[in-house]
């Protein structure tokens, strides 16, 4: 046969293998061995290896032999470029080695004289296999005597190199497209899937292909409560630690009809739960996610302990599209917030009305917060004989487009949720820190001006920075500032928190503790935090000196400032008799609609010019 009709007959019994059916479909291996035999049997060489390069390129280790008659080997085996220094300097080259014969051939006289793998070979035909611009391997004809390799027989080996590197090729592909694969479906940080994985996943479920009537099934959207608080009090490393170890909580729990869970934002999960035939199985799984997540978190030395609110949404009834439903249950978890966190809530229309008109003015109150829509009334504080003015308190007002003017019960909860309390609090301090200086100008000096501050921003570790800084550009001194804290805002122990604490009091500042009575601090917290007053709150002067408890309380946190040295403000004073029985007790200073009600700080100034 001529060398063309040979290398025909060659190219076609590629050809054949390669569309064969089966080729395509099967494993890496699989294929190699395939190409090896055709190529052994085809060329009748006695071996035919495939190698591949490692990764410095310095050496080739057998993937197999095909050996003609006896089947394949694949021990392991290697060569080095240490000492096969010509052979690779061939390869790399993207030399055809065709060596007639390998004893005499400079390229292959190291594989003749022996080492593992190809000892006592005469003939050798090696076609190095490139992936991309670097040598990935090589395929080794050999025979035991020495053959003078045709056209025909080259042209085939480099066909079956070029195969082969193509096979590479699209094995690295389908690698490459399992990790972005991997990457567009989970959460790089906890692992769980991410949102569009859940997208998918619903959408599958509700379209279910064919006629089958898709099954119900409910959409929990689960929200850690006071992330931020954590972030911030406790440092970002804690909450990150949260979040993981959630994350893994509600992959590993076993819940029967758990589907799937998602990580859909920083601290919020979701979870598919299939056939809640009952709504009694769904309140217990609803518990159960409750109490897991509930257990105390160990982060290094410090136990963290966290809660969470829940959403539900069912599909087909609260919707019957991926987004109405996720809306649902995000609405349904926002209402679990505003009834009291640590709890779940289902979806129904009046949540959806209302979360609507939240988000609104959700928007809207960080819109006054960002460019002064607020404004600040000073309530005066008096002493025990009510006669003298000794400071006062300053307390947000939101003047709202249509809804007027809007109580800080009103708004203030709203502001906790949407996360913007702090920025709210320093807003109020600065316009405050702005009122003195302008008040200085007029050559007024106005009391000392209590300012509330919010657990965020007491736990905000950057605050005392924050206050140094209104502090240097208003000209302000320490002593013209006081801070209410709320007793729940400090019951938490933290370094930072003291530490703030402590650099307020260096500058000057007075700090109280706010609505005293209704948290639960301890006493020896107490005394060793750096407070000096203590405000009774408006709930208990309500109803004195007629309600004996009330009067019991009162007289007992007096005692108790008295025993710890520290001033007492009793909010609330509304008539005579709740002044005079708060005088008789000894109460420092007094605050309350019979003195002053909240005013603006011109008609302040205006007081205290007359005053
Ligand atoms: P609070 O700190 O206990 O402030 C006293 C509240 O009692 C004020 O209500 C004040 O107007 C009201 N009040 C004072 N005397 C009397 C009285 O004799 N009778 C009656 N019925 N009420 C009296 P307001 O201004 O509505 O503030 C409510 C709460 O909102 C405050 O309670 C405080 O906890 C919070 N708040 C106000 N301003 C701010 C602020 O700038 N930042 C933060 N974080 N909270 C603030
Ligand atoms: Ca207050
Ligand atoms: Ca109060």
């Amino acid at each position: 046969m001529d060398q063309i009709q040979t290398f025909f007959g060659y190219h076609h019994a590629l050809v054949q293998l390669l569309r064969h059916r089966d080729f395509g479909g099967q494993d890496k291996r699989s294929k190699l061995e395939a190409l090896s035999a055709l190529c052994g049997d085809l060329l009748e060489v006695d071996n035919v290896g495939v190698w591949t390069s490692g990764i410095s390129g310095n050496s080739l280790s057998r993937v197999l032999t095909y050996r003609r008659g006896l089947g394949f080997d694949s021990s392991a085996c290697s060569l080095s470029r240490e000492q096969h220094g010509p052979y690779f300097a061939a390869l790399d080259a993207a030399e055809i080695i065709s060596a007639e014969d390998a004893a005499t051939d400079p390229r292959t006289r190291s594989l003749h004289q022996g080492g593992p793998g190809r000892e006592g070979i005469g003939a050798v035909l090696d076609a190095p296999i490139f992936d991309g611009r670097r040598l990935g391997g090589v395929i080794a004809l050999e025979t035991g005597q020495r053959r003078s390799w045709t056209l025909a027989d080259i042209s085939f080996v480099t066909a079956i190199a070029d195969t082969i590197s193509l096979i590479n090729a699209h094995e690295a592909w389908l690698n490459s497209r399992k990790e972005l694969d991997y990457i567009t479906h989970h959460d790089d940080f906890t692992g769980l899937l991410n949102q569009r994985s859940l997208r998918n996943h619903i959408k599958r479920l509700i379209e279910l292909d064919g006629n089958a009537q898709p099954e119900p099934f409910a959409l929990l959207w689960i929200d850690i409560d006071r992330l931020n608080a954590i972030n911030n009090g406790m440092g970002l490393h804690v909450g990150n630690e949260v979040v993981s170890e959630i994350a893994a909580r509600l992959r590993g729990m076993l819940l029967p009809g758990k589907e799937l869970v998602a990580r859909v934002g920083g601290d919020e999960f979701a979870m598919i739960y299939r056939f809640p035939k009952e709504v009694g199985t769904m309140h217990g799984a609803v518990d159960t996610i409750l109490e897991t997540i509930g257990h105390p978190i160990m982060v290094g030395e410090q136990k963290v302990q966290v809660s969470a609110s829940i959403g539900i949404s069912f599909f087909p009834y609260d919707g019957n599209d991926i987004s109405t439903l996720i809306r649902h249950s995000e609405s349904a978890m926002y209402h679990a917030k505003s009834c009291g966190r640590r709890q779940a809530q289902y979806f129904n229309q009046d949540i959806s009305a209302s979360a609507k008109a939240r988000f609104l003015l959700e928007g809207q109150l960080a819109e006054a917060i960002a460019h002064d829509g607020l404004s600040v009334l000073y309530q005066p504080i008096v002493s025990n004989d009510g006669q003298r003015l000794v400071g006062a308190e300053a307390l947000v007002r939101w003047r709202h487009d249509s809804l007027g003017f809007m109580s800080p019960a009103e708004f203030l909860p709203l502001a906790y949720e949407a996360g913007l309390i702090a920025a709210l609090d320093q807003w109020v301090l600065e316009r405050v820190c702005r009122d003195i200086q302008e008040s200085r100008r007029q050559e007024l000096m106005l009391p000392p001006v209590a300012v509330n501050l919010s657990a965020d921003a007491i736990m905000d570790p950057l605050l005392s920075d924050k206050v140094w800084a209104l502090l240097e550009r208003y000209q302000v001194v320490g002593e013209q500032l006081e801070l209410e804290v709320i007793e729940d805002a400090i019951k938490g122990d933290s370094r930072a928190l003291r530490q703030t604490l402590e650099e307020l009091v260096r500058m000057g500042i007075k700090l109280s503790i706010d609505d005293f009575g209704t948290g639960y601090s301890s006493l020896l917290r107490l005394k060793s935090l750096p407070f000096t007053k203590l405000k009774i709150d408006r709930s208990f002067t309500k109803e004195l000196p007629h309600d004996v408890d009330d009067c019991a309380i009162t007289l007992s946190i007096l005692g108790l400032a008295k025993g710890l040295g520290l001033e007492v403000v009793a909010e609330g004073v509304e008539n005579q008799e709740q002044e005079a029985w708060l005088q008789r007790q000894g109460c420092n200073y007094l605050q309350g609609f019979k003195y002053h009600r909240p005013m603006s700080i011109e008609q302040f100034r205006e007081l205290l010019v007359t005053a």
